[in-house]
């Protein structure tokens, strides 16, 4: 049996059509729905291969406001056991040292797991830190940019790939340790039993998030015994000298909206389609 912990992020959507910005270019967060950010997804496939292969289980957590309920609830669409969320007002303005610190705590309150896994970088703040910084504070070792996992459970370590530049680097730990998955990690099942475990898994957990309440807890500042100094703005040394206006590219094509029922209308953007492709 392996227990993982994996954290995730709730992170604006800034697909096209989903992101809005106000007039000065800076982030409408109102109107901007929080998605899980897509580099923990690929953190929960990491753990879900784990259990798929070796049992175990498989909890997340995230810090955030009581809204991330949601994506906590998106999370386990890919997988969770169960799902903490740390929230408080006071934790609000946290920069990573302080967000690390509540992580841990947290992961501390729960009962340490075999392997924490964290994502790459969060789609909005993307600093890349919170993973090794909490790694630190735990004293677990840690591999970053991992793209592929063996546990030997009998010996009690693991062995991990990862992007090293150009090179992939074989890596031993010894459980427990903290990986940080890369953009490219990929999960492999080659038996037809992990297969189907896979799949047996993938429907439980999506049963488990439809109703997320039976597996979900919320803690506060003072149920996680943190450290006030420690917890949100207070506990940030983080100083934001300047914060840029998102780019937004210019829009350089037009679209015109059709009727699937305007049959006219098809036909003359099937006629346009075949122009384009004759040249
Ligand atoms: C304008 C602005 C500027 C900022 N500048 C800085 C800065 O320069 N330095 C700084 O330290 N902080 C800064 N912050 C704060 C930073 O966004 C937060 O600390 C954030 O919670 C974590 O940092 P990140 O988004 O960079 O995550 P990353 O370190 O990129 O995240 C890596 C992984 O850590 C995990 N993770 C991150 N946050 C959480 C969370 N809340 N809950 C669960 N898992 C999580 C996820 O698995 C994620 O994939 C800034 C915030 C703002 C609004």
């Amino acid at each position: 049996m392996v227990d993982c912990i994996v954290t995730v992020k709730g992170v604006p959507d800034f697909r096209e059509g989903k992101v809005h910005f106000k007039e000065d270019n800076t982030l409408n967060r109102g109107e901007t729905p929080t998605v899980l950010n897509p580099s923990d997804r690929i953190a929960l496939m990491a753990a879900l291969e784990i259990k798929v292969k070796h049992g175990g289980k498989v909890t997340v957590v995230s810090m955030g406001p009581l809204g991330y309920k949601t994506v906590l609830q998106e999370a386990l669409e890919v997988y969770g056991d169960d799902a903490y969320l740390f929230s408080d007002r006071q934790m609000g303005g946290a920069d990573t040292l302080a967000t690390a610190y509540t992580l841990g705590m947290g992961m501390k309150k729960i009962g340490l797991p075999d392997i924490v896994i964290s994502g790459f970088k969060t789609a909005d703040g993307e600093t890349g830190q919170t993973g090794p910084q909490t790694a630190w504070l735990l004293d677990y070792p840690i591999i970053t940019h991992v793209i592929s996992i063996e546990v030997d459970t009998g010996n009690r370590k693991v062995l991990a790939r990862r992007l090293a530049g150009e090179d992939i680097e074989e890596i031993e730990s010894p459980l427990p340790c903290y990986i940080i998955t890369d953009p490219n990690f990929e999960a492999s099942y080659r038996s037809a039993t992990h297969r189907l475990r896979f799949l047996k898994l993938q429907e439980e957990t999506r049963a488990r998030a439809a109703t997320i309440d039976s597996v979900f807890k919320a803690w506060n500042a003072t149920e996680l015994g943190l450290d006030p100094k420690k917890i949100g703005l207070k506990g940030s040394p983080t100083i934001v000298n300047k914060v840029e206006a998102i780019p937004t590219a210019p829009r350089e094509r037009t679209a015109k909206v059709i009727s699937g029922k305007d049959d006219q209308a098809l036909a003359e953007v099937a006629k346009q389609i075949a122009q384009a492709i004759r040249g």
